[in-house]
């Protein structure tokens, strides 16, 4: 489903990313590890069309979308990728259930408000759809943004430390929401994670160090 060839990325002369060839099969859940500032969130970034590689390609579905004109690439992101990030980004000023259609609406989608309850009621959120991010928990909020990673059925959900910011209790729980929505809905995750336990669950761990993936 995606494939990363030789894929370089330097920053004011800093050579974050020297040569990284991975590739994703659909209903994998693959984490991504490594120390801080190994180049994770770069290569999630890259992989995601939310940034460039200097060099390499990135090729979604068949596509390479790396190569894409920054119209294209954007309509590409915003119906075959979902993310996670650790702080959810929801708009302060929405209720949950509003939050989860935007990305259909800027698709064009006016109707996405069934599919929104119907994520928002297998993500165990139905009595919160009308509720403010503010009044929402922190478990209860990445949730929400789940739900908005997978409003446009993305073929793709890319997570930047998604349990970053949760107690444990929270973050086992989506950890295991992960996996559930693998398992019954065949969808396909690439998570960054410092949580061993998320990372050894995946079905693969890969490992940033020095530029490359090493294991
Ligand atoms: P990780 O996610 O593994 O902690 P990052 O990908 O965030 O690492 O960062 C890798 C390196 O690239 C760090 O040294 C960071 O400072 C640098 N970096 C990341 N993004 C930028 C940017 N937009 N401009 C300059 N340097 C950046």
């Amino acid at each position: 489903m995606l494939k990363a060839e030789d894929i370089h990325k330097s920053y004011n002369g800093l050579d974050v990313l020297k040569g990284i060839n991975l590739s994703i099969e659909k209903e994998e859940v693959v984490s991504i590890v490594g120390a801080s500032g190994a180049g994770k969130s770069t290569l999630l970034h890259l992989l995601g069309t939310l940034d460039t590689p200097d060099r390499g390609k990135v090729i979604l579905n068949n596509v390479e979308v790396s190569s894409l004109t920054q119209k294209k690439m954007s309509s590409v992101r915003n119906e075959e990728i979902g993310f996670i990030f650790q702080f959810h980004n929801l708009f302060p000023e929405f209720t949950a259930i509003e939050n989860v259609c935007i990305p259909a609406f800027i698709k064009g989608n006016k109707q996405a408000e069934a599919k929104a309850l119907e994520l928002l009621t297998i993500l165990g959120l139905k009595d919160r759809k009308d509720h403010k991010p503010s009044e929402l928990s922190g478990g209860e909020q990445q949730r929400v943004s789940v739900a908005r990673a997978l409003i446009n059925d993305p073929s793709i959900v890319f997570a930047d430390e998604p349990s970053g910011n949760l107690d444990s209790q929270s973050a086992d729980e989506l950890h295991k929401l992960f996996f559930d929505l693998r398992n019954k809905m065949g969808q396909t995750f690439v998570i960054v994670t410092h949580n061993m336990d998320l990372a050894g669950m995946a079905d693969r761990k890969l490992e940033i160090k020095d530029g490359i993936i090493t294991a």
